[in-house]
């Protein structure tokens, strides 16, 4: 082996040039994007919600992701508040959650002042672990909320198991998973409800955006009226019926989702097919630890290639240096999530005097101390989605900054 190239961090030469060799643009879009929105602006309607764009979207998506009902709204943080609001899932009741997610899997769960109960997750997937739910059960438990982490499924065969046992709902914050699918089922419709993200970041995109996914009649009467400020869905009785919001997505995106989602299947066949390749590249790399490939999961969404590095391996650098280092070779990256728990606003309920709203319990998030969390956020390495929509080429520089920094 050649004498150990300088890295580029410490003044060498980078794998990749961000100038000569670019990163794909997100998002993806062309004249279709242009005329959709022009059709919506001169439509005549007022731009009024309740239009074609959005209800045609919501049809679409929900049989993309073989769901019954689908139910558009402004976020993803805004569709995990419209389900829990749809199940009455309120103030004095616990919430099971994994703590390694975006902030919006626990802040929703106390905007509809419910308590969020953190279970550890699996080392090896970044998902919820499924058998350390039940020992967090307790009569207050009312749903738990698995999170497709990274768009790979979590267990959809043990998860809805244990929610059936003790009559739990079961809500999927699949804002990292559109097109993922668990044993040939698309996630979404695995549960009780599924939301989604439309968020500039994520896979499917409208800058903004949200939706409830569910098979169940009622459920999807339920949100529509939190959606829509707590009206009456039929229309005929006046007046309101629990408490909503306006949550209502507008025609201007609702009509971008529409051209956006006949991009998503090939979109993520080249993700899948370039995440393959990259795992093939770094699976002899001493010092990577790759997730575990659950033969169930049939489709991984991949918005982040996700992996782990072995901290005795980096040659005494940190993990941000590290992550720095991969960052000046050209290959943008993340180290990922900090443990939720350890949030300010945790921090301050716990030490709050009396009880977060009705609860008769705050757990003391401060004493808590979920070992496989705390270890993965600080071993973990993102790649973002973007990047598996360039050429295996492409692949073939992440591995070799890859080798360069760690061998
Ligand atoms: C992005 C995200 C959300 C929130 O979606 P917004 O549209 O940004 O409100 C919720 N959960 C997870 C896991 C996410 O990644």
């Amino acid at each position: 082996m050649s004498a150990r190239e300088k890295l580029a961090i410490d003044g060498g030469t980078p794998v990749r040039d961000k100038s000569q060799k670019p990163w794909p643009v997100w998002p993806v879009y062309d004249a279709e994007e242009e005329r959709a929105l022009l059709g919506v602006l001169y439509s005549g309607n007022w731009w009024i919600v309740e239009g074609d764009q959005g209800r045609r979207f919501e049809q679409e998506f929900a049989a993309y992701h073989h769901a019954r009902f689908g139910l558009a709204c402004t976020s993803g943080t805004a569709a995990l508040v419209i389900a829990l609001r749809a199940l009455g899932i309120g103030c004095g009741d616990e919430v099971i959650i994994p703590p390694y997610t975006f902030f919006a899997t626990a802040s929703a769960v106390l905007a509809v002042g419910a308590t969020p109960i953190f279970v550890d997750i699996q080392p090896d997937t970044l998902n919820i672990d499924p058998l350390q739910i039940e020992a967090a059960i307790t009569p207050r438990t009312r749903a738990i909320i698995p999170v497709h982490m990274a768009g790979r499924p979590a267990d959809m065969d043990a998860i809805p198991a244990i929610a059936a046992k003790h009559h739990l709902a079961v809500i999927e914050d699949a804002a990292q998973a559109h097109g993922a699918e668990w044993r040939g089922a698309r996630v979404g419709a695995l549960g009780d409800f599924g939301t989604f993200s439309f968020q500039a970041s994520k896979n499917l995109n409208s800058g903004e955006g949200g939706i409830v996914l569910t098979n169940n009649a009622e459920r999807a009467d339920a949100a529509w009226s939190v959606i829509n400020v707590g009206r009456y869905r039929d229309g005929h009785l006046p007046g309101y019926q629990v408490l909503g919001g306006n949550f209502r997505l507008s025609e201007f995106q609702s009509c971008i989702l529409r051209t956006q989602l006949g991009r998503l299947p090939e979109q993520t066949d080249r993700r899948s097919d370039n995440a393959r390749y990259l795992y093939e590249l770094l699976s002899n790399i001493p010092g990577i630890l790759l997730p575990f490939d659950d033969p169930r999961i049939t489709c991984n969404a991949y918005h982040l290639f996700t992996f782990r590095v072995d901290l005795d391996r980096l040659q005494g650098r940190t993990h941000s240096e590290f992550i720095a280092a991969l960052n000046a070779e050209g290959i943008p990256a993340s180290g990922g999530y900090s443990p939720l728990y350890r949030e300010g606003i945790f921090t301050r309920l716990s030490h709050h005097d009396g009880h977060w709203c009705q609860a008769e319990f705050t757990p003391d998030y401060t004493a808590m101390h979920l070992p496989v969390c705390e270890q993965v956020c600080r071993d973990s390495v993102w790649l973002f989605q973007t990047l598996l929509l360039a050429d295996r080429s492409d692949m073939e520089d992440i591995a070799a900054a890859l080798i360069k920094i760690l061998l």
